[in-house]
Formats: structure tokens, C-alpha cells, sequence
């Protein structure tokens, strides 16, 4: 028996998407609800994965099995295919597993050819309407199906329009669309070398092969790898019996959801537009009217609308984006799916639905995606900023942030600028999928036309980025690379602000803040917290950073770079003069300067965590990075250190390192130099000793950075404790402390049974051990990784997302060989990957304790800790 490739909407369920795809499955769903929805049939996502390996084959059992389907259809509506009576019309939509926004093509009117548009007219006793839906499917199937640009029959449009002095497409009547539809086969046929296809149901398999071949296009490949879509999945094929928004002013057609996808607000959000088809909302074409003056226009179908979201949300447990179509005053489903939100949104829809009792705390962290917090983190403008500046256009709250860039007109020119550095914001008359690389470089997009369902809406809040959209007063010309607003013109050197929460334009560059989390953002971390059990801490080097980092939730501090201490200009002066002594003396003076000012940043550090963990790295400074470059500081130096500048320079010289990531860093500093791992010891213990003298029970954590080898570890270690022990003397105080190392080399990875004997913790320094681990350096592998991503050699990029196989490996042996050695051997992250969510659910499951990431991170990280946690559980 062959394979079955095509479901009627009666077979399926919503729990069928991975085969029908996600608009199939839920139109399947909508039909067994006994919600409106008009009847039709799915070809498989099967279907289109044969397609791609033997296109022919698939044609010849796909054949009958759509013929079936199509007499199905017919039957059901009492219509016929090319009837000059009155004939079955089809869209036809594509619809994949995962939902893709505007990556797919959609062909609307399908099966009108010469015949048909007289049935139609005939049946509706409406001719402008017929030859309307005529030429609009033209278009559309000569553009998705045979690939021709539209613009050839705008201009056809655009052109009759102005020879009959009208400005809108509605005010062109019967005899004016007939025409046009002569012109646009002319214009097909002059394209293609041949007629328009006439046969619906040859119109039908090229739309079907079209569809299929729209999931291999660069659009849709870029959106699957932005989102992390697998690529094998393959797109459905719905083909669904029409129904017509644009028979007139009780007809129309629109996009909403059930709640607010911008706020979260319980209220329904959309829009409609009386008298117009399919994507004329989604495209931005007309501004749409609000959903609620709905209520005023057609009050029943209104209510049933409401009524039908309500149970669509309360089915699905979930809020609901909507497709519908108003055919003569009766109310039709096109779609239904979970709907994109903001973070913000979703936030807050996950809190008032467990309220609702829609649905249980532990559903409610499941539903919000820990990399979309991310636009919940993203700063502001500052009150000040607001009040000196005046907004000069405003437009709709797509997507909030605040975003301060300079003008680019074109994606191309937004991706190029961005990439070379450049801070950019893309202002587009309107977007389209073709703009997505533009819009995921730029640091927000402005759009002039186009409502809060518009595709820069729509795409900019999937992607957490700041959007205004349908700013009305903006005039774009991107021939001329301008854009006007009232009698001023700004062009690509100027800079703007965009305030995404509020839909305010501003000209020149507005400061921005952190942001404020409270209200549902604390209740909902509260249930992240009740469900996590891995702990998160954050990487933070100075007091400023501390209190971001508490203010973010951070349990704990699991990487203070002491380095980093140090880029202060009066600091780093003595870091140099420390490095470059040529004898203990100088080095020593040096270290007594900087001994203060260490004990002082860690008193300060752990006065600010309480009684909450604190690890402090040993320095490691890639040596590089430290050493002076300018004369001016060569001399100062060389003044103070009384010695020739020219001995400088040769000091400077003897330090430069060929590969300094694999030099002179970490604790090799510290087995050449003790003295330098001695004097932070003592900063932290004195430190530590005057908290406890303050009623704060500081427990320091000493962490010493790239060991490789016991022997090397245990030199420093003792060097370490017998400096603490002369502390401990000189107080009069002993306090408890733990020592432990960072496992950034293989070789420690590999040997961690014995390091673990003389360790309390590991900390991960994934960083590093990426770097190691591929032999790929972390400071050059921009030059070239970015075409392994290209070329799809690496599917990630493995400095943000942690390298499983490889590097998790040696991760993986480290824990195991480490707590076989140790079994009370504390173990946590502190590379970049303990903010990135798949790293952390992954590591939760490895049995780490705890990931450390950068204080904007930790609410992520929470996030995914808890996630992991849950998903855990409900296996
Ligand atoms: C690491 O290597 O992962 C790490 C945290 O240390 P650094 O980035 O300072 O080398
Ligand atoms: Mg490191």
C-alpha cells in the first residue's frame, strides 16, 4: 500500500503538526470543535520530504489521492472545478511543523481561469468581484508559483488606476478589472514564452510543487536557522475551499489575538479591513481598523468572534493568534496558533492565566522562552532623556526597547553597516521577508506604513527587538536615501532613537537605562525559583556590576576576574610597573600599592553579596592585554621604576609572546611569581576577616585559573594556604575557606580525579576549554568562523553554544572523574555559555551545581535551570 500523503480536516488533530504541520493540525482541530472553519484537506509534510528526493515518484501517488480530495471538496460545497456556474475556488497555504511568519507563500482564488471568473460571476452576481479575485490570483500564482516579480502587474495596476484618475484599487470597476486581467495574461505570457495555466487542477499541482519548493528558498533557510528549525522537517500543503473577504462592506477579512501580544493585557488585540483578501493585513497595504470597532460594524459577528477566541484559548490552554474572513456576514477561521509575544506579554499572560486557572505555575515557566527574556532586560530610554527631548513622528508600540542608531535604508546596507561595527537602525517604508538579515543586524526597525500585525511587527517581536511601526508622518525614500519628516530631512549619517514601548521617533542619540523588573516579572521569577534547584550566579568584577547582578536575582558570585580589577588607569599603571619588575624588590613595592586597593574591592564585593558565595579568581591576564604600548606611558613608567625607557622597552620586549592565550597566563604567573598569588590571597582573607569582625560570615572561595597538572595546581595551592596561615596568625582569626580550580584545559579535564584531591570546586571555564578543545583561538576565530556557519560546518557557533560532543565530553569526564575522587566536590560554569539556555539545561542534567553568566543572563539562566528541572521531572 502506498503512503498516505493527504488528510481531509475531519482525520486530523492539533496533535498531528510534525505531519500536517502546525496550520493544518489546527484547522483539523477547528473543524472537530465545530468551529467555523471552511472545509479542505492537507498534503503531508511527508509529502514534501519525498518531494525533495524524487519529485516524479511522489507526483504518481500523490495524484489520485488529491483528485479524491479535490471531488471530496466539491462535493462538500456543491461547487465544481472550473465551472461556468458556479466554481469550487481553493487557497492554497503552505504550513510547517514549527510556525514560520512570512517565510511562506500563499495563493488565494485558485481555479478561476477564463470559464470559471464567468461562473463566479454569475453565481455572486457580482462581475467587479469575480474579475477582482481574476487578476488578483494572477498575480499571486505568477509570483509564488512561477516566480515572476510582482511589481510587473503593479505596474499594470498602478497604471490603470491613474488612466482612469482613481486612487484606490476598490474604485476600478468591472470593465477596468477585465481589462486588467488581459493585461496580466499578456504580461504572463510575454514572461513565461506560454498561456496561463487554464487547468485548475495544473494550476493546483504547480501551486502545491511551489509551496513545497518555498520551505527550500533562502528566506526560509535563514529563518530556520535563526530559530533553530531542523531543516529535514518539511512544509504541509493546506488547500482549503475559499471563502472572500471582499464581497463588499458586510465582507472583510483580519488578524487578532486573544489576548495582547505586545502587554499580555486579557482584552482582545487586532485588526480588520472591510471589503479586502487574505494578506492585505498582514502585508500593511491599508491601515486596518481596530478589532473592537468590529463591535460597531457587524455587532454578531463580533460576538461570535469573541466567543470563539475564548474557547480557542481555553482549548489550548494558551492565547490565540487568529486568521478570519467575514464572507457576507458570516464568520469564518483561517488559522488559529499559539501567538508570538513579547516577553513582556508573555510574562504576564503566564501569570494571569495560572490566576485564571487556565493553566499550573509549573506550565506557566514552561511557557516563557528564556532567550526572550531578553527583551524584558533590554534597556530604556532614561527619564531625562525623555523629558529634554521632544519625539518628532510617532508610530505603533511594535516592539519594545529602546534602540539608538544610525539611518539605513535598505537591509543590505543595515547587515553591511552593522557587521563593520556601525550602530544602525533600519527605517523601511514597509518590510518584508526579504529584509529579515537587515532587521536581525540592526538595532531596531522603523517602519512607516504597516499596523501592530504588519510583517516588521510581527517578525521584531519574535526576534525581542525594538520596532515602531506605521510611523505615518516618516517619508522614506530609499532611491535617494532620505527620509522626511515635516520640512526636515535626515539621511544615513544621522542618528535616531526609537522608543519601541511607546511607538515615539526621536532625532540624535537618547542615553538609555537598565531596566526595572517588577510586578508579574518578580511573581513569575518566584515560581522560577520554586521549581529550580541548580543555582545561578553571576560573573562580576566591580561593586557596580554586583548590584546589577542582585538586582538580576544572581545567588551567588562564581567569577570575579581579578584583572579586571585593574583597568582603572590609577590601577593599571601599578599592574605594569608589577609585570614588568625585573627584580622581587621592585615587583613587591608594586604589590604593596595594590594590596590596598584589592582588599578594599573585595570588602567592598562581599559586604554587597552577604552571606551569599563568593569565588575570586587568582589573576590571569593574558600579559598582552596589560602591557603599556604608548611612549607617554613607556616613560612614566620607566620614571618611576628608574630605569631607561629603553630597558622598558626591552622589558616589554621579553614579555611579547607569539601566542600569548597559550603563555604566560593564569597559574604559570603564579609559579613564576608567588609573590603575586600570595599578596591576593591575603587581600581576600583580610577582607573576609574584617566582614566576619563585621557580623558578615564571609566563606572565600580562592579559585586558581588554568592549571593543567597536579603538581603545577599543588605548588600554588601551598603557596596560597601558607600565606593564608600568616594571615590567620597575625589576626588572631582562622576562617573557613575553600580552594578550588577552573578546568579550562583538556589535560585538567582529563586528569580531574587527581586534581580533584586537592580541589573543594571546579568551575568550568567553558571559554577557554572551547578555545582548547578545537585548537580555534577565541580572539581570531571571528575571521573565519562565521563562514563555518555560513557553510554549515558548525551548526553554532561553539563560543555561545556549548560544543556537546566535544567539549561537553570533557566536561562530562571531568565531573565523573571528579566526584569519584571527591564526592563532596562542588561543581559550577563560569565561561560565556552559563547564560545561553541550552547549555544550562544541558549542564542541570550533567549534575553541575551551579552556571555563572553575566548579571543581564541570570534571569535567563534561571529560566532554563528551571525548565530543565520540570522537564526533568515530568519525564
Ligand atoms: C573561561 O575561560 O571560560 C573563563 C571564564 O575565563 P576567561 O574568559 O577569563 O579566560
Ligand atoms: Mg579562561
Amino acid at each position: 500500500m502506498t503512503e498516505k500523503y493527504v488528510y481531509s480536516f475531519n482525520e486530523g488533530n492539533k496533535d498531528m503538526r510534525s505531519l500536517l504541520g502546525g496550520k493544518g493540525a489546527n484547522l483539523a482541530e477547528m473543524t472537530t470543535m465545530g468551529i467555523s472553519v471552511p472545509y479542505g484537506f492537507t498534503v503531508t509534510t511527508d509529502a514534501c520530504t519525498r518531494f525533495y528526493k524524487e519529485d516524479e515518484k511522489l507526483w504518481e501517488d500523490l495524484n489520485n489521492e488529491v483528485s479524491e480530495h479535490i471531488k471530496d471538496l466539491e462535493k462538500e460545497n456543491g461547487k465544481t472545478f472550473g465551472s461556468t456556474e458556479d466554481p469550487l475556488l481553493v487557497s492554497v497555504r503552505s504550513g510547517a511543523p514549527i510556525s514560520m511568519p512570512g517565510m511562506m507563500d500563499t495563493i488565494l482564488n485558485l481555479g478561476l481561469n477564463d470559464d470559471a471568473v464567468l461562473g463566479l460571476a454569475k453565481k455572486t452576481e457580482n462581475e467587479r468581484f469575480a474579475y477582482d479575485s481574476y487578476r488578483r490570483f494572477i498575480q499571486m500564482f505568477s509570483d509564488v508559483a512561477m516566480g515572476l516579480d510582482k511589481n510587473n502587474f503593479e505596474k499594470l495596476l498602478t497604471a490603470k488606476k491613474n488612466d482612469r484618475g482613481v486612487e484606490q484599487d476598490t474604485e476600478l470597476n468591472a470593465d477596468d478589472l477585465k481589462e486588467l486581467v488581459e493585461e496580466y495574461k499578456e504580461k504572463y505570457k510575454e514572461l513565461k514564452g506560454e498561456d496561463f495555466p487554464q487547468e485548475p487542477r495544473e494550476q493546483l499541482d504547480l501551486a502545491i510543487s511551489a509551496v513545497f519548493k518555498s520551505w527550500g528558498n533562502d528566506r526560509a533557510i535563514l529563518y530556520r536557522k535563526l530559530n533553530d528549525i531542523d531543516d529535514a522537517m518539511g512544509t504541509a500543503v493546506n488547500i482549503q475551499s475559499m471563502v472572500f473577504g471582499n464581497m463588499g462592506d458586510t465582507s472583510g477579512t483580519g488578524v487578532a489575538f486573544s489576548r495582547n501580544p505586545a502587554t499580555g493585557e486579557n482584552k482582545l488585540f487586532g485588526e480588520y479591513l472591510i471589503n479586502a483578501q487574505g494578506e492585505d493585513v498582514v502585508a500593511g497595504v491599508r491601515t486596518p481598523q481596530e478589532i473592537h470597532t468590529l463591535n460597531e460594524a457587524m455587532p454578531e459577528v463580533y460576538e461570535e468572534f469573541a466567543t470563539t477566541a475564548k474557547k480557542l484559548e481555553d482549548h489550548y490552554h494558551d492565547m490565540q493568534d487568529m486568521e478570519f474572513t467575514i464572507q457576507e456576514g458570516k464568520l469564518f477561521l483561517l488559522q488559529t496558533r499559539n501567538g508570538k509575544r513579547t516577553a513582556h506579554a508573555a510574562v504576564k499572560a503566564a501569570v494571569d492565566m495560572v490566576e485564571e486557572g487556565l493553566i499550573d505555575k509549573k506550565e506557566a515557566v514552561l511557557r516563557v522562552n528564556p532567550k526572550d527574556l531578553d527583551g524584558l532586560l533590554h534597556p530604556t530610554f532614561t527619564n531625562e532623556a525623555m523629558k529634554e527631548n521632544q519625539a518628532v513622528a510617532q508610530g505603533l508600540a511594535a516592539s519594545p526597547g529602546a534602540a539608538v542608531g544610525k539611518i539605513a535604508f535598505t537591509a543590505k546596507d543595515a547587515a553591511k553597516r552593522a557587521s563593520d561595527g556601525e550602530q544602525v537602525i533600519l527605517i523601511r517604508e514597509e518590510t518584508s521577508p526579504e529584509d529579515l538579515e537587515g532587521m536581525v543586524k540592526a538595532n531596531g526597525i522603523l517602519t512607516a506604513r504597516g499596523g501592530m500585525t504588519s510583517h516588521a511587527a510581527v517578525v521584531a517581536r519574535g526576534m525581542g527587538k525594538c520596532c515602531v511601526s506605521g510611523a505615518s508622518e516618516v517619508h522614506v525614500d530609499e532611491d535617494e536615501g532620505t527620509m522626511r519628516i515635516g520640512d526636515q530631512v535626515y539621511t544615513k549619517d544621522d542618528t535616531i532613537s526609537l522608543d519601541g514601548s511607546t511607538g515615539d521617533v526621536y532625532i540624535g542619540s537618547l542615553e538609555t537605562q537598565s531596566p526595572q523588573l517588577e510586578g508579574n516579572f518578580g511573581t513569575f521569577m518566584g515560581w522560577v525559583d520554586e521549581f529550580r534547584d541548580m543555582k545561578i550566579r553571576t560573573n562580576a568584577d566591580t561593586p557596580r556590576d554586583v548590584e546589577q547582578a542582585l538586582d538580576f536575582g544572581a545567588e551567588g558570585i562564581g567569577l570575579c576576574r581579578t584583572e579586571h580589577m585593574f583597568f582603572k588607569e590609577d590601577r593599571i599603571f601599578q599592574v605594569r610597573k608589577m609585570i614588568l619588575a625585573n627584580d622581587l624588590e621592585t615587583r613587591k613595592s608594586a604589590l604593596d600599592k595594590i594590596l590596598p586597593m584589592q582588599e578594599d574591592d573585595f570588602y567592598q564585593i562581599y559586604t554587597l553579596m552577604g552571606d551569599k558565595p563568593v569565588t575570586v579568581r587568582l589573576l590571569d591576564p593574558p600579559l598582552h592585554e596589560f602591557l603599556p604600548r604608548g611612549e607617554a606611558e613607556i616613560k612614566d613608567l620607566a620614571l618611576d621604576l628608574n630605569i631607561e625607557p629603553a630597558r622598558v622597552r626591552e622589558r616589554i620586549a621579553e614579555l611579547e609572546e607569539v601566542n600569548p592565550m597559550l603563555g604566560f597566563r593564569g597559574l604559570r604567573l603564579g609559579v613564576r611569581y608567588p609573590e603575586i598569588s600570595r599578596m591576593q590571597a591575603r587581600a581576600i582573607m583580610q577582607a573576609a576577616i574584617h566582614c566576619h569582625e563585621d557580623g558578615i560570615e564571609v566563606v572565600p572561595e580562592i579559585m586558581i585559573p588554568l592549571s593543567s597538572d597536579v603538581k603545577e595546581l599543588k605548588y600554588v595551592i601551598d603557596e596560597v594556604n601558607d600565606e593564608i596561615q600568616k594571615v590567620f596568625e597575625e589576626k588572631g582569626k582562622e576562617i573557613k575557606y575553600l580552594v578550588g580550580t577552573m578546568i579550562e584545559i583538556p589535560r585538567a579535564a582529563i586528569t580531574a580525579d587527581e586534581i580533584a584531591e586537592i580541589t573543594d570546586f571546579f568551575s568550568f571555564g567553558t571559554n577557554d576549554l572551547t578555545q582548547m578543545t578545537f585548537g580555534l583561538s577565541r580572539d581570531d576565530a571571528g575571521k573565519f568562523l562565521p563562514l563555518y556557519l555560513e557553510k554549515d560546518l558548525f551548526a553554532k557557533d561553539p563560543f555561545q553554544v556549548l560544543d556537546q560532543k566535544g567539549v561537553g565530553f570533557l566536561v562530562e569526564t571531568a565531573v565523573e572523574k571528579g566526584r569519584s575522587a571527591n564526592k563532596d566536590l562542588h561543581l559550577g560554569i563560569c565561561g560565556e555559555h552559563g547564560g545561553e539556555p541550552s547549555t544550562v539545561k544541558y549542564l542541570y542534567n550533567v549534575g553541575l551545581d551551579y552556571a555563572s553568566c553575566s548579571p543581564f543572563r541570570v534571569p535567563i539562566a534561571k529560566l532554563a535551570a528551571a525548565q530543565a528541572a520540570i522537564e526533568k521531572e515530568n519525564k
